[in-house]
């Protein structure tokens, strides 16, 4: 007992004091703990187990764009999912191939809450991955599609973009894309990255 309780002194001031000191040199930085200026983590184990790492220029943007949704759409945060480890490019974040530069933060999606209609900031999966968005009748299958290819880890996060979302919402905007068949699913949740 005692020794389980000094571990996780021992580990949580490592990952509190230490770990973002050691990340500087690598040019990441941590993601707030706790929830500021309407940004904060879905789940805090994603911070305990150092997985909300990122560039500088990433946090940035993460807060700015966080102060101005919730300016636009009062009441609104932005809840955060992975971004990246603090230490050494090129090694992923597991499940994602493409965590491991900093460079990249999932975001969770705004939901509406399916008993009162109404926007809550809450999400329908404790880690914030896992429940997608189906198609519906008429929409491009992308799921199914991939499934034929041969990719079956696409489903992996759920048996884890959502073409037909982006269709849906009448998103034009060149910068939202489709990741491929050869990444997880993305319609739990949007992935950001910097060029
Ligand atoms: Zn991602």
């Amino acid at each position: 007992m005692a020794h389980s309780l000094l571990f996780i002194v021992v580990y949580l001031s490592t990952t509190v004091l230490l770990v973002p000191l050691l990340a500087r040199p690598f040019g990441r930085v941590p993601l707030v703990i706790s929830r500021q200026h309407h940004l904060g983590p879905q789940n805090v184990l994603t911070c305990l187990l150092n997985r909300n790492y990122v560039r500088p220029r990433l946090k940035e943007i993460a807060e700015q764009t966080a102060i101005e949704m919730n300016r636009e759409f009062p009441g609104t945060e932005i809840n955060y999912l992975d971004a990246s480890f603090p230490f050494i490019d090129k090694f992923p974040l597991f499940p994602h191939l493409s965590h491991n530069d900093g460079k990249k933060l999932d975001l969770s999606f705004c939901y509406l809450d399916s008993k009162t209609g109404l926007s809550t900031n809450n999400t329908p999966s404790f880690c914030g991955y896992g429940i997608c968005e189906e198609p519906r009748p008429g929409e491009r299958d992308q799921p199914c599609l991939c499934g034929q290819q041969g990719y079956w880890e696409y489903s992996l996060m759920r048996r884890i973009v959502p073409q037909h979302l982006k269709a849906r919402l009448g998103l034009n905007y060149d910068k939202i894309r489709y990741h491929g068949c050869h990444a997880v699913r993305h319609d739990d949740h949007i992935h950001v990255q910097l060029q």
